[in-house]
């Protein structure tokens, strides 16, 4: 068995693996544990996370003000240390093709062959730029969260953040400590001044849900349960910070502009906090993908290949959907094989 990816859904796959019993390896394309969490930006720290959920069998533990990516990076390297997992790195699966009883995964270390799959590879690798015209003209800076350096950068800059969900919040509220800044969300954003609700959040991964199984695709668990007012961002609303403007119609070389009324704003900088998409490339040539954009899913398997499951995916994008997505996915791949 091989699973694709050693972030939060490949690591709980992997643990559910071996408790079974099973032959498996995981193959991971980053150089060092940590999943996507390694990577994200040095303001994010683990007490202005969303809810980070323990992985399966073995506590987080640390400061809550540390940086996500550090306390993550070690968190992840411990697990897969204390329970010997066996994870393959760095590398990066490129094609997965079918064969007579499962599939062939050209990486850049030479094919693996298995007959069962469960693919764990997240959205990190994904960033998603929206097209607008005229975005080739803007001769200012445009960067997406994902290669967010820190606020400090940006000093003197007016800077544009474009995006209405919790990262393009606490990224503008960073970066308004420093510098002037501008925001642009599609639609109006959803506060929530109240606690998170669990029953908004089993809500919001049941629609997702029903999109996935449609084969439409999937949108964002973490995304739809309303944007936090804590202090900060309070503070931020009482300067003035949080006063958005609409999408814009075109880029220009010195900034955006909108149609109707017509008008024009100059910036140094357009961030793009616009979300990510599912890192699915090496499986193209499975031909998964339906007209309605998405790959037809019911739980973690692909309705098109019972042994191929996604983990991480759609409803299971979030720490907590991701664990219970490997358990999941390795007792019904288990029991497909089987036969
Ligand atoms: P990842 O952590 O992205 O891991 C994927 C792994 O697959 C990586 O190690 C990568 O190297 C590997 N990989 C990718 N492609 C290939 C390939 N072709 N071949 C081999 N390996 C490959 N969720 C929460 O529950 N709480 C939060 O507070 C929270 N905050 C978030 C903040 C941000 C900014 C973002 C973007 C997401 C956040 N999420 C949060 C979502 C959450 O991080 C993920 O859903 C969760 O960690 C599951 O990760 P994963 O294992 O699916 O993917």
């Amino acid at each position: 068995m091989v699973v694709i990816g050693a972030g939060q859904a490949g690591l709980s796959a992997a643990h559910h693996l071996q408790r079974a019993g099973a032959d498996f390896v995981v193959l991971d394309a980053d150089a060092a544990p940590g999943g996507a969490w390694q990577h994200r930006w040095s303001s994010l720290r683990l007490d202005r996370a969303n809810g980070i959920a323990d992985l399966p069998g073995l506590p987080l533990t640390g400061d809550p003000a540390e940086r996500a990516s550090t306390a993550m990076a070690r968190y992840f390297a411990e697990y897969e240390a204390h329970f010997a997992l066996p994870v393959r790195r760095p590398v990066a699966v490129r094609r997965v093709t079918r064969t007579d009883d499962g599939f062939a995964l050209d990486t850049g270390e030479g094919t693996w062959t298995t007959r069962g799959l469960v693919n764990a590879t997240g959205t990190w690798s994904r960033p998603f730029w929206p097209a607008y015209p005229g975005r080739g003209t803007f001769r200012g800076r445009q960067l997406h969260a994902a290669q967010f350096p820190e606020a400090a950068d940006f000093a003197d800059q007016h800077v544009l953040v474009v995006g209405g969900g919790i990262s393009a919040l606490q990224l503008l509220v960073e970066v308004a400590e420093v510098t002037r800044t501008t925001w642009v969300t599609r639609r109006p954003p959803v506060w929530r001044d109240t606690d998170f609700d669990p029953d908004a959040g089993r809500a919001a991964v049941a629609l997702v849900e029903q999109r996935v199984r449609a084969g439409l695709p999937p949108g964002s668990v973490v995304s739809v349960t309303g944007l936090p007012v804590t202090d900060e961002v309070r503070r931020a609303r009482e300067r003035g910070v949080l006063d958005r403007l609409p999408a814009f119609d075109r880029m220009t070389p010195t900034g955006v502009g909108w149609d109707d009324p017509r008008r024009e704003l100059d910036v140094d900088v357009v961030l793009w906090a616009t979300g990510f998409r599912a890192a699915l490339d090496h499986l193209a040539p499975l031909h998964l993908r339906v007209p309605g954009g998405g790959i037809v899913v019911d739980g973690t398997r692909v309705v098109a290949e019972p042994r191929l499951h996604l983990v991480g995916y759609g409803p299971s994008a979030s720490t907590i959907g991701a664990n219970r997505a490997g358990r999941t996915a390795v007792q019904e791949l288990l029991a497909t094989l089987a036969g």
